[in-house]
């Protein structure tokens, strides 16, 4: 019997017809499909949850191809090559993206449930300009090589697309590694195809070992979190594999206080912790996307810190080829004497604690 997930990915909505059968396209949307040459797709489950009529729907503009993607102003050709470190003396295999000592990227495969308009990894993953090979093997005998590293990061593509056999096989080799420590497993699968959450992968993926794998999905709107999505976080959850997000930062999609709160609250409401925003990344074609850099730093401060529970606060970062810097909102810290300190809240109420000498 062909699985559900299996299914979704073999009816992916891909072309006009199928698009037509979910939603009223618009003419700028049909002119993109029909102009730009450009991957782009969707489970039909995401496709269902699509605005019929407006095509500022937060789905449709992640997923259906815009002619603003022809405009590059601000993004950086060879965009992946400079963000992870290609070009450097270290030799490793195109699958490994490395920019710490401890911890390193491992991509594993180039397909994904849904094909983000925003993707930074556009060049490689959407357009497929960049041809990269992902070679399971060679990054497993790396890893093995490299003593230091304590926690492998699988992504992609989408990781989650592997056969539950492939998956197993891959997390038994690093969990056999005696220095590896963790596994971190980046998939938008929970959201864009939570039939993926099944019994097998659940076997593949789960289970109690000293090892554990964390999976961090993307979501970026409160309208990408059903029913499906919570059923299939609460059986990941069921098998310890703890769940977190990281959003990214999407001009007219969620960088707005009203949707940036509930989209994070919603999170939590779901079981998903919210772990990073990130800034829309500077990779070619996706201008139309971004915000100004402290927009994020403001929703955090606007939308979430004080004003909802603490645990629905991510970090907001900026991932660069030497790594996330995160972008604090500064409110806390007014004043400083040699007897105290003066303190900000998010109501612009101040307080005074004592400042004791080392
Ligand atoms: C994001 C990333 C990591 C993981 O970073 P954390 O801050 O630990 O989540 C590791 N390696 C690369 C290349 C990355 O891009
Ligand atoms: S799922 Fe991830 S890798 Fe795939 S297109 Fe979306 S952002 Fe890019």
């Amino acid at each position: 019997m062909v699985e559900e997930w299996v299914e979704q990915m073999q009816h992916q909505v891909n072309t006009l017809k199928k698009l037509g059968e979910y939603i009223n396209v618009s003419d700028d949307e049909r002119k993109a499909i029909e102009t730009l040459k450009t991957k782009w797709g969707t489970s039909p489950y995401f496709a269902s949850l699509m605005d019929k009529d407006d095509p500022n729907c937060p789905i449709r503009k992640q997923v259906i191809p815009s002619m603003n993607e022809q405009v590059n102003k601000y993004g950086m050709e060879n965009y992946l090559v400079w963000k992870e470190n290609r070009a450097t003396e270290e030799v490793r295999p195109d699958s490994i993206a490395r920019q710490y000592h401890d911890r390193i990227a491992f991509t594993v495969v180039q397909v994904c449930g849904i094909y983000c308009r925003h993707c930074f990894r556009k060049e490689l993953v959407v357009d497929q300009d960049l041809q990269l090979s992902f070679d399971v093997e060679e990054g497993l005998a790396w890893i093995a090589e490299h003593k230091e590293i304590r926690d492998v990061l699988i992504t992609g593509g989408d990781p989650l697309l592997l056969p539950d056999e492939k998956l197993e096989y891959l997390i038994s080799k690093l969990r056999e590694m005696p220095h590896i420590q963790m596994i971190r497993i980046g998939s938008r699968l929970p959201i864009v195809l939570p039939h993926r959450i099944t019994e097998g992968l659940k076997k593949a993926i789960g289970g109690f070992h000293k090892v554990p794998v964390w999976i961090n999905t993307q979501c970026n709107h409160p309208k990408e979190i059903t029913e499906k999505t919570a059923k299939a976080v609460y059986e990941l959850m069921s098998c310890g594999i703890n769940v977190g997000n990281q959003a990214v930062l999407l001009k007219g999609i969620n960088d707005d206080v009203e949707t940036f709160r509930e989209l994070h609250q919603k999170l939590l409401r779901t079981r998903i912790r919210p772990y990073y925003v990130f800034y829309c990344e500077p990779a070619p074609g996706i201008d139309h996307f971004r915000t100004p850099v402290e927009k994020g730093a403001e929703l955090i401060r606007d939308a979430i810190r004080g004003h909802t529970t603490g645990l629905a606060q991510p970090m907001y970062v900026l991932a660069t080829k030497i790594g996330k810097i995160p972008l604090m909102p500064d409110y806390y810290i007014v004043d400083k004497n040699e007897t105290e300190y003066t303190l900000r809240n998010y109501k612009g109420e101040t307080t005074k604690i004592p400042n004791i000498p080392e």
